[in-house]
């Protein structure tokens, strides 16, 4: 293979994995992928299985196209396609987390809009899209980012923003790396959980744009503090 991605990215990979696991963002299912260091084409995420057990030997290289290249035949997510579109969309985009943490599930379905509602969820910015599958393809789908077409679609429901909710599915978490796109993921959750408990005691006073921005700038120069916690604590737990 030509292009061989730095191990200690793949080993970072590998350790967001089972961070996510851990942390109750993903489960046997949803996926993280970071855009390969050398061809930014392509990016790098596990083979087809529970994020839980991904080893290094079980991280694939996939094009833009969401071919996966792999000597040995291996294939990866069907919902590759929300990585390659949203790597192509978005050049700013270095890492990718697909999840179904379920607090965030609410968000997608009624009319209250995710909003950050303290510092550390800063990253969710003005207010959370919502990708609605139904205007893509229909009433009658399984609601999986399973081709192209969604893919494109729902990178375009993402527009600028760093998180998007999948009605009736999950969200997807974009990112600047691996640290960075953990951190979002599991605040993305932490946020929900927050906010739906203070809706349910009154209106809420949401960070204002400007605090949302600000906040979200601080929190980017400690990204490896709460990393080294939750590695900590996934390599306690047996991962
Ligand atoms: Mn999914």
């Amino acid at each position: 293979m030509p292009h061989t991605a730095n191990t200690a990215l793949i080993d970072d990979l590998v350790v967001a994995n089972h961070i996510l696991v851990n942390e109750g963002v993903l489960d046997g299912f949803g996926h993280i992928s970071v855009r390969h260091d050398i061809d930014p084409g392509r990016f790098l995420i596990a083979r087809s299985m529970a994020p839980g057990l991904v080893t290094a030997g079980d991280i694939v290289v996939c094009d833009l196209d969401g071919a996966v290249h792999d000597a040995r035949g291996r294939r990866s997510y069907v919902e590759r396609f929300i990585h390659s579109e949203i790597y192509r969309a978005r050049a700013d985009v270095m890492a990718v987390v697909h999840s179904h943490s379920p607090a965030v599930i609410p968000f997608g379905v009624t009319g209250a809009r995710l909003r950050p509602i303290c510092h550390m969820s800063g990253f969710l910015g003005a207010s959370t899209p919502v990708f609605e599958i139904r205007h893509s393809a229909g009433e009658s789908t399984d609601l999986l980012i399973s081709n192209q077409a969604l893919g494109r679609a729902l990178a375009d429901s993402l527009g600028t923003s760093n998180v998007a909710l999948l009605r009736g599915h999950g969200n997807v978490v974009v990112g600047f790396s691996i640290q960075q796109v953990v951190f979002r993921a599991i605040y993305t959750e932490n946020n929900a959980r927050l906010q739906s408990e203070a809706m349910r005691l009154g209106e809420v006073n949401f960070l204002t744009p400007g605090e949302a921005q600000a906040t979200s700038d601080m929190i980017d120069e400690h990204l490896d503090r709460p990393w080294q916690v939750w590695k900590k604590r996934a390599l306690a737990q047996g991962f």
